[in-house]
């Protein structure tokens, strides 16, 4: 086997590891970041589970633990640090254990890895997952990595294990060709390469006889999506069409890719869901620029009014960074505006902070104090929050359809148990009556919060 070893790095484990032929040995695995992370972790599940290993949910537990990581934020970056650290505390009492690190920071971070957490066994990217059994089976004293980006591995032939719930995820592309200038990704997962449409379709119909209602199609760029004379709205109506599936979502759609095929699809197939989440970054045609986001802010309002007109009821999400190289305070008014006038559901917000590898890293000034990043991401995060509570207020006294995921984590005031849901729009709804989960129920919307809809049973 030809692992490529650090060669400027020295990396040794805390003792030495012992090859860990599968017999009844158990793996745990924690999972960061983004979907695609989890369906991955779902994968790397099966790949060990054919080999023999039992996959437990107690770290404490196993002989085996892999974290599943994402390096699109130093913040996500420096939890699995400290995470790592303190689960490398529980060789005192299991000095055969074995520690893997996997993912987008395994691939990010695969040469000071070994500096910051060298007691690390395993650090593997994401286009290497069919070879863990056999780098678990090798005894070595020194760690092993396989952190090679491979063009052409889709996992086909692997059935992910999936976690029970009602959403299944499957993803349908990996990669990303974009290159936007902030963006770690392209260079950790590789380019893009999509799945055949016969086995997203095999997939999914096992995922439907499973029980499962409702699948996401995953992807960096998921409208990107094209295998043959196959495109992202051909896959759409094929897999709506698949008996038992009853919702389908995707993420995270790519503005330029979105084509009128697609909306017609959305518009026209019941299954697909009306909620839509389409990063936009920022509302200023320069700032979009210096970002290589490919779309002027005029392109994507154009994208939004044809959706709104196909799809009335659609909830829009998107993702803002504030602060990033050289934007100005009329660069971030436009942004702020845009918001005001698209008014969406929600947004996921994030102040910039470069990362290393990327464009923008080697290449731009990073040039806004961090002050000013702060406090204009506290005016979109308060902007937003009150332009989310008077949509979710729009719900009252309306019926709306929630498939049940099961108890909520937060008891009502009076102690009562609560249970919570998806709308179609992938609106948070709750209620007090106890339904089984993976039902599909209505509800009449009593109540609202900038999150979520609470609601009861309607008659
Ligand atoms: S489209 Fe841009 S932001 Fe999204 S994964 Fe690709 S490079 Fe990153």
């Amino acid at each position: 086997m030809n692992l490529p070893i650090l060669e400027d790095v020295e990396y040794r484990p805390a003792a030495s590891r012992p090859g860990t032929a599968a017999g009844s040995r158990s793996v745990y695995i924690e999972t960061y970041g983004c979907q695609m992370n989890v369906a991955d972790s779902e994968l790397v599940a099966s790949i060990l589970n054919e080999s023999g290993y039992q996959i437990t949910t107690a770290a404490e537990e196993a002989d085996i633990i892999l974290l599943n990581t994402c390096a699109v934020r130093e913040h996500a970056e420096e939890r699995v640090i400290g995470r790592i650290s303190q689960l490398n505390g529980l060789r005192a009492h299991r000095p055969n254990l074995t520690l893997g690190v996997l993912g987008c920071m395994a691939q990010h971070l695969s040469k000071s890895l070994p500096v910051r957490a060298p007691f690390v066994d395993l650090v593997m990217g994401p286009d290497a997952y069919r070879r863990l059994p056999e780098i678990l089976a090798q005894s070595s004293d020194d760690a092993l990595f396989d952190v090679r980006l491979d063009r052409a591995e889709n996992y086909i032939g692997v059935d992910p294990v999936r976690r029970t719930g009602t959403n299944a995820w499957v993803t349908i592309i990996r990669g990303c060709d974009k290159f936007c200038t902030f963006c770690i990704v392209p260079y950790v997962r590789g380019r893009e390469r999509s799945v055949s449409p016969g086995q997203i379709v095999d997939q999914v119909k096992r995922i439907a006889q499973e029980g499962f209602k409702e699948v996401t199609l995953l992807g960096q760029t998921v409208n990107s999506y094209r295998e043959g004379d196959t495109d992202f709205a051909d896959l759409l109506r094929e897999v709506s069409a698949i008996d038992g599936i009853e919702r389908v979502r995707f993420t995270s759609p790519y503005p330029v890719d979105f084509t009128d095929r697609v909306i017609a699809a959305m518009a026209e197939v019941n299954e697909v869901c009306p909620s839509l989440h389409l990063p936009v970054q920022s509302g200023s045609n320069k700032q979009l620029d210096t970002m290589q986001r490919g779309y002027t802010i005029e392109e994507y309002r154009e994208l939004i009014r044809k959706l709104r007109i196909a799809i009335p009821d659609i909830a829009l999400t998107t993702d803002i960074i504030t602060g990033f190289c050289g934007e100005s305070d009329e660069d971030f008014r436009l942004t702020y505006e845009l918001m005001e006038e698209i008014r969406y559901d929600s947004a996921f917000m994030f102040k910039y902070s470069a990362r290393e590898g990327t464009y923008a890293h080697k290449k731009m000034n990073d040039n806004i104090p961090e002050e000013i990043k702060g406090q204009r991401l506290q005016q979109v995060i308060k902007l937003q929050e009150s332009i989310s509570r008077e949509v979710n207020q729009q719900y009252i006294g309306q019926t709306v359809e929630v498939l049940v995921e099961g108890p909520s984590k937060r008891p009502a005031k009076d102690g009562q148990p609560r249970f919570y849901g998806r709308t179609r729009q992938g609106k948070t709804a709750i209620l007090t009556q106890e339904i089984q989960a993976n039902e599909i129920v209505n509800i009449r919307v009593t109540d609202t919060t900038s999150h979520t809809l609470l609601g009861e049973i309607a008659e």
